[in-house]
């Protein structure tokens, strides 16, 4: 049985990031990184532009296996964790090899949520989370003209982007009435949904899929509406699930991610959780959070790393995530859940595609959606995490005229 001081679940940003940090501050240690992958860290960032044909296959690419034989971190490619025994500090993989850790970081990261369709031929059924599924898309994209995304998300809007660059007539169907979810609110979303109407991207609210059907020699999507979507391509964008499975019966603690303190620790003794897989104690929300975002997982696997070596680092950042989509810069910051102390205040001229929404709890700024407004979003993210009160500046905050940033001059 091999045996490491370092053992890492997850070869993306987090399970990266925290191999460098531990090898950076523990010369000698034995460091590896486990991963499900073919290949070393890419970037999952940059997959929206592979697809449209802006960026090349090379410079997806972050990390060669080389980096890592330099930086003496054992990488294992196309390895695939089944079970985990955190007081044995056992990992059993699914070839049925088994290793033994002192420290372990579960860095797993998400996968495609699939769904299972009554489908015609599951070719034509694509999904984008991984450089094989875009690569597959990509293939795909390159000898069709006709697309359905189901689904209204960030992912979807960035497929829907490299579609109409590649001259293929693209449907989104959404489930609600909204695109990305419920916390853009209904004049953020308008102008979106205008955005990407005048781009020729046709929009469809409040669809399912019932199932594919064959018409001639054409896939078609039919509606629980009955309504039919002719396609060559099908891209299901319905969420990423958590790489949980193999935690099952692992007494390791689990919500929608592993739940984990500031200092990224689990319910286990030397067993931490970094990334997209980390269900955090964020000590600026004073609350536990799920992020998806790459600048988080960079910096949780560095904090994670940091623990790992025996050093005491809380995780603290304000999380963010920006896009910008067929022109129209979209992010947001913080947390953007609403509850019944949620107090919604919005700024912004919509005629000139303009849109914040500031989320606040007891007067102070928790997070923020926004539309083409981000050059104050430096300044809203020190109002996050300074929890300055707000109270004061209630009335003044939904005036355009008023200057955000003159509240922490
Ligand atoms: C198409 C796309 C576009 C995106 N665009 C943006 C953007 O513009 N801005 C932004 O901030 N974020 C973006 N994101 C999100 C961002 O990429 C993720 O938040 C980030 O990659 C998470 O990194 P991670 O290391 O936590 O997890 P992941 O990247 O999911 O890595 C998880 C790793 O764990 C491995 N793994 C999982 N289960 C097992 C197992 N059982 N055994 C062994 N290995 C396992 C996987 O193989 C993988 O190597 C985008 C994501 C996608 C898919």
């Amino acid at each position: 049985m091999e045996k490491y001081k370092y053992l890492i679940i997850g070869g993306g940003m987090a399970g990266t990031t925290a191999a460098e940090t531990i090898r950076e501050n523990d010369k000698e240690g034995s460091v590896a990184i486990i991963s499900q992958e073919k290949y070393p860290l890419y970037s999952k960032v940059v997959l929206p532009m592979y697809l449209g044909g802006s960026v090349p296959e090379e410079k997806v690419f972050l990390r060669s296996e080389i980096s890592f034989k330099e930086k003496n971190i054992s990488l294992l490619l196309r390895a695939n964790v089944v079970k985990i025994d955190p007081d044995d500090k056992k990992v059993f993989l699914e070839n049925g090899d088994e290793l033994s850790f002192e420290k372990l970081l579960i860095a797993s990261g998400g996968s495609s949520r699939k769904m299972e369709v009554e489908a015609a031929d599951r070719s034509n059924i694509f999904y984008f989370q991984s450089f094989d599924e875009a690569r597959r898309l990509k293939e795909k994209m390159l000898i069709s003209k006709g697309a359905v995304i189901v689904g209204g998300g960030f992912n979807a809007l960035e497929i829907a982007e490299a579609f109409s660059k590649n001259s293929i007539k693209t449907s989104i169907l959404l489930r609600g009435e909204n695109l990305l979810g419920g916390s853009f609110d209904k004049e953020s979303n308008e102008i979106i949904r205008k955005n990407i109407k005048e781009k020729g991207i046709s929009l469809f609210s409040n669809e399912q899929i019932k199932k594919i059907d064959k018409e001639m020699k054409n896939d078609v999507l039919v509606s629980q509406k009955d309504n039919r979507y002719p396609f060559d391509i099908l891209v299901m964008s319905i969420g990423v699930k958590r790489n949980l499975d193999f935690l099952i019966d692992s007494g390791i603690k689990t919500e929608s991610g592993v739940v984990t303190d500031e200092f990224l620790k689990t319910n286990k003794e030397d067993i931490f959780a970094a990334g997209d897989i980390s269900e955090f104690y964020d000590i600026i929300l004073d609350k536990r959070m799920l992020l998806r975002n790459w600048t988080s997982a960079f910096l949780q696997g560095k904090t994670a790393g940091l623990n790992m070596v025996g050093k005491k680092e809380a995780f603290r950042h304000v999380s963010g995530y920006n896009v910008v989509n067929f022109g129209i810069n979209i992010s947001f910051l913080g947390d953007v859940s609403k509850d019944e102390n949620t107090v919604l205040v919005s700024r912004g001229d919509t005629e000139k595609k303009e849109r914040t929404q500031l989320f606040l709890r007891n007067n102070i700024l928790v997070g923020a959606t926004q539309i083409n407004m981000n050059k104050e979003k430096g300044v809203l993210a020190k109002l996050i995490e300074q929890k300055i009160d707000l109270t004061e500046f209630l009335d003044k905050l939904g005036d355009d005229d008023f200057e955000i940033k003159s509240i922490i001059n």
